[in-house]
C-alpha cells in the first residue's frame, strides 16, 4: 500500500466512507502525495501527451485567438491574460511568443498562471523565464487581480473531481470509497437517497456531476460579465448531458484501476460541456460552441501555419509537422486523433461579437 492509500484507508476507518469527489481531490491534489503535486506527468516518458506538447502550432493559434478576443473586446488596458492549469507552461510560452506580432496586446496584459502544484510551478517558471513578460502565480482563479480577463484552459476542467450517483431501487445514491473486508479500498454507495435527483433511469445507471467544474465556470462567467473578457476552454468531453460514467485512471499511457494506487495515476472525467454552458449562461455570459478542435483549428488557419512551417523545415521536421497536424485535427481514430474527441467552447461578456473558430 502506498502512503496515500494508507492515509485514505485510515481516514475511512476513522470517519467512514468518503465521496468519490473527495477521493479524487486527494488523489490529484494531496499536498504531499497528490498526482500533480509531485511529478511532471506530460510527454512520451510520462503518463499522457497534451496538444501544446504535440506542436507549437496549437499554442500559436490560441495566442492569435487571445489577441483577437482582446481586440474584439475593445482593446482594454490593463487586462489580464490568465491560464488555468498550465502544465509545463508550453502553451503560454507559445502564446506569448506569437503575441509579439500584436505589441499593443502584449503591452496591455499581465500574465497570471493558476496552478496548485509546486512541481509544475517550478517547471512553468523555467519555461517562461525568457518570455519577456513577468508571470505571477495563484492557486485559485478568484485570487487573480480584477479587470478584463482573457482566460485559457486546456485540459484543466477534466482534472476536476466529479460525483457519481447510482440508480438503485429506492432512488439515486452517491458513490463512495470505503474499505473492503480485506482492508483494500472499494467502491460502495451512500445509504442516503438523493431525492433532488429526479431522473428516470434503469437500475445501475450512473449520473456523473461535475459540481466543482460548474462552480468554477459560474464564478468565471460572472467575472467576465462584470469586468469583460473571454474564456477559451479546450478539453475532451461530450456536448449533451447524458447518463454514464467517464471516470478514468491513466498511468504510463494505459488505463489502470482508479483505486489501486491513489496519487500514482491521473484521474480524469470527460467534460460535460452542456452543464458548463448552462452554468455560464445562468451567470449572464455568452457561450460560443462547443465546436470540435478540428473545426476550431482549421478555422483559425492551422493549414496555412503548418505549410509555413514546412516551407522552412528539413524533410524530417516536415514529417513531424505533418504528423502533429494529423494528431491535432484528425478525427478517425480517437486513440490517436484529437480533432473530434476534443471540443472548444468560449464564454464571453454578452456584448462580444461571434469569434473566429466558432463560425459554423
Ligand atoms: N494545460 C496543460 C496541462 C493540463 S493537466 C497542458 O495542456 O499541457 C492539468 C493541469 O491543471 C496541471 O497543471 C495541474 O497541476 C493543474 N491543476 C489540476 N487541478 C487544479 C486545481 N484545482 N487548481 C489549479 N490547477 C490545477
Amino acid at each position: 500500500m502506498n502512503p496515500l492509500k494508507q492515509e485514505i484507508a485510515a481516514t475511512i476507518a476513522h470517519d467512514g466512507p468518503m465521496t468519490l469527489e473527495h477521493y479524487m481531490a486527494l488523489c490529484l491534489g494531496h499536498p504531499r502525495y497528490g498526482y500533480y503535486m509531485t511529478r511532471d506527468p506530460f510527454g512520451a516518458a510520462g503518463d499522457f501527451v497534451t496538444a501544446p506538447e504535440i506542436s507549437q502550432m496549437f499554442g500559436e493559434l490560441i495566442g492569435v485567438w487571445a489577441s483577437e478576443a482582446w481586440r474584439m473586446a475593445g482593446s482594454p488596458s490593463p487586462a489580464q491574460l490568465i491560464e488555468l492549469g498550465p502544465g509545463r507552461g508550453t502553451l503560454m510560452s507559445d502564446v506569448l511568443r506569437v503575441s509579439r506580432i500584436s505589441p499593443a496586446f502584449l503591452d496591455a496584459i499581465s500574465v497570471h498562471l493558476v496552478e496548485t502544484s509546486p512541481t509544475l510551478r517550478a517547471i512553468q517558471q523555467q519555461t517562461l523565464a525568457n518570455s519577456g513578460k513577468p508571470v505571477s502565480w495563484n492557486a485559485d482563479v478568484n485570487d487573480t487581480p480584477p479587470g478584463p480577463a482573457f482566460i485559457l484552459a486546456n485540459e484543466f476542467f477534466d482534472a476536476l473531481p466529479v460525483r457519481h450517483y447510482v440508480k438503485t431501487i429506492p432512488g439515486w445514491r452517491e458513490r463512495l470509497v470505503g474499505l473492503a473486508p480485506s482492508g483494500e479500498l472499494a467502491f460502495g454507495l451512500s445509504e442516503h437517497v438523493e431525492t433532488s435527483l429526479n431522473v428516470p433511469a434503469r437500475e445501475g445507471s450512473i449520473i456523473e456531476v461535475s459540481a466543482i467544474a460548474q462552480r468554477i465556470m459560474s464564478e468565471i462567467a460572472a467575472r467576465l460579465v462584470r469586468e469583460g473578457g473571454a474564456l477559451l476552454l479546450i478539453d475532451y468531453g461530450y456536448t449533451e448531458t447524458s447518463l454514464g460514467d467517464s471516470l478514468q485512471a491513466i498511468a504510463k499511457h494505459a488505463y489502470v484501476d482508479p483505486l489501486a494506487a491513489p496519487g500514482e495515476a491521473d484521474l480524469t472525467a470527460h467534460v460535460d460541456f452542456a452543464a458548463l454552458a448552462r452554468a455560464a449562461r445562468a451567470a449572464g455570459a455568452k457561450v460560443m460552441g462547443p465546436v470540435t478542435q478540428a473545426h476550431f483549428l482549421v478555422q483559425l488557419g492551422i493549414e496555412r501555419r503548418a505549410q509555413a512551417l514546412v516551407n522552412r523545415a528539413t524533410e524530417e521536421q516536415a514529417q513531424a509537422i505533418a504528423d502533429a497536424f494529423d494528431r491535432l485535427t484528425g478525427t478517425q481514430d480517437p486513440r490517436r486523433h484529437m480533432g473530434a474527441l476534443f471540443k472548444v467552447m468560449a464564454v464571453t461578456h454578452p456584448d462580444m461579437p461571434d469569434m473566429p473558430g466558432f463560425i459554423v
